[in-house]
């Protein structure tokens, strides 16, 4: 019998997974595999809220796999060593694994190729619709403006969409840990967080209509974007299943929706090309950034005296996700109004978000900051403008900062005089950017 390994990374489902298809046509048994890996945890990178969805989407892989015959192998260690123990004890030939942009993700391919030799196969259209450096422009190895990679990308072949296999035969006695323990295991896990898992996935996608995305994505209250962006990163569900889908739909809601995981692939070619951006900036602006550890805090808490900003915080903190209009507030508020440095505001995010991704989260977090692809870094959003621009009625704010929920309408967002519990604002409001501006010379 010839035998072939599938690792599992960032791909943890059935429907149109490469590296599961490659796996299947390379050999006739195929042992589907996933590596815990503790660098991630060393590196601080696992925190709970993540480790708990990951725990849903590997009980829900292993179950999915069972149905198909087969089961799904953990191992805990270096990925590359383990794979190639796994290797040795089922006699595989060949290793499949898909591509990954980040530096971590290129050290273990590094490592897995050391291994393995030509006997490893990477599978670049897993991770994104357009795999990173696919398309670039004339003389550059990447695309730093959205616009023309978004021109780009509309023109780029994609691949055929792979179905779910119906049965998959695995070589008996290789052994396995146990899956990690689903469930809340640390009291710093949100209370709220989604289900993971391919099969929720596909069922939050099912009742999910893009319809009137365009319309309503930036609506702070009606919540209405489709929430699959942890489904996502984990890659319980194919960003190009979903692309291929959406347009057979066509449409201006599924189209809007399109542009926006365009947005994800294009950070991830930026991070695939630049990983150091991942921490460094990507266009530094010589900033000296303010320091205030207690700015920090009480934005971190929800407490800054914006009730948008702190709506914002505190469904990070309930949900481990927050709506992308308060990402981007958020962020501003923190990078360009209080003029703290973005990393502190990213790791932050990072250790709550169940969507954590360092190619999505590091490089919206410096354009934000304007130290990245924005081609106008010195803008500064203003989060009360903003907040009545898309929350209107208040109702998003009073959903997230109960002291406030007496005041009606979009007294709400300025609610200083009217509710003596509530913060203080950190900025006067007439002093808003002013920081940043001064630093970055523009007054
Ligand atoms: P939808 O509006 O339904 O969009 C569909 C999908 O498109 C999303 O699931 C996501 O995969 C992709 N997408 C949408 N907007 C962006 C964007 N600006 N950049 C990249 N991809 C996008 N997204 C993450 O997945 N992980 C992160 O760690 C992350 N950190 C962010 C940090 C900041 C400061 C900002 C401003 C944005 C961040 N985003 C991140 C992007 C975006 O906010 C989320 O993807 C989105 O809010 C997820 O909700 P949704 O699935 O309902 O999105």
């Amino acid at each position: 019998m010839t035998v072939s390994i599938a690792l599992f990374t960032q791909d943890l489902r059935l429907h149109d997974n490469p590296v599961l298809h490659a796996a299947r046509s390379a050999a006739e048994q195929v042992v589907p595999l996933f590596v815990l890996d503790p660098a991630v945890e060393r590196a601080g990178f696992a925190a709970p809220n993540r480790q708990a969805f990951l725990a849903d989407c590997l009980a829900d892989l292993d179950a999915s796999l069972r149905r198909t015959g087969s089961r799904l192998v953990v191992r805990r260690g270096e990925p590359a060593e383990q794979t190639a123990r796994v290797a040795a004890e089922a006699g595989a030939a060949t290793v499949h694994v898909a591509a990954g942009v980040s530096a971590f993700a290129q050290r273990r391919e590094e490592r897995l190729r050391r291994m393995f030799g030509d006997r490893l196969h990477v599978h670049d259209a897993s991770l994104t619709v357009v795999p990173a450096g696919r398309i670039t422009p004339a003389g550059r190895d990447h695309y730093a403006v959205f616009t023309p990679y978004h021109r780009a990308w509309q023109q780029t072949p994609r691949r055929t969409v792979l179905g779910a296999p119906r049965k998959i035969d695995t070589p008996d006695g290789i052994g396995s840990e146990e899956l990690p323990p689903a469930g809340p295991l640390s009291p710093a896990l949100s209370p709220a967080l989604p289900p993971g898992g391919e099969t929720a996935a596909r069922r939050r996608w099912r009742r999910w209509d893009a319809d009137r995305y365009a319309e309503v994505h930036d609506d702070l209250a009606a919540d209405a974007t489709s929430r699959l962006s942890p489904y996502l990163h984990f890659g319980c569900l194919s960003p190009t299943e979903l692309v291929e889908r959406a347009l057979q739909h066509d449409g201006e809601g599924a189209r809007a929706f399109v542009r926006q995981l365009t947005w994800r692939d294009f950070h991830h070619q930026v991070l695939a090309a630049r990983p150091d951006a991942a921490h460094r900036d990507y266009r530094s602006r010589d900033d000296h950034w303010h320091q205030d550890e207690r700015e920090a805090e009480a934005w971190r808490q929800g407490r800054t005296g914006y009730p948008i900003v702190d709506a914002g915080m505190r469904q990070l903190a309930e949900e481990g996700w927050m709506h992308n209009r308060a990402r981007l507030l958020t962020a501003g508020f923190l990078a360009k109004c209080l003029y703290l440095d973005w990393r502190i505001g990213a790791a932050h995010f990072l250790a709550l978000l169940v969507d954590g991704d360092v190619a999505d989260n590091q490089l919206n977090w410096q354009w934000v900051a304007g130290t990245g692809t924005d081609t106008r870094p010195n803008r500064v959003v203003n989060p009360l403008r903003q907040a009545e621009r898309y929350d209107p009625d208040g109702a998003y704010v009073r959903r997230w900062v109960p002291e406030l929920a007496h005041l009606t309408g979009r007294a709400v967002h300025r609610p200083w005089p009217l509710a003596p519990d509530y913060p203080a604002p950190l900025v006067a409001p007439d002093a808003l950017g002013s920081r940043f501006r001064r630093a970055r010379g523009l007054d």
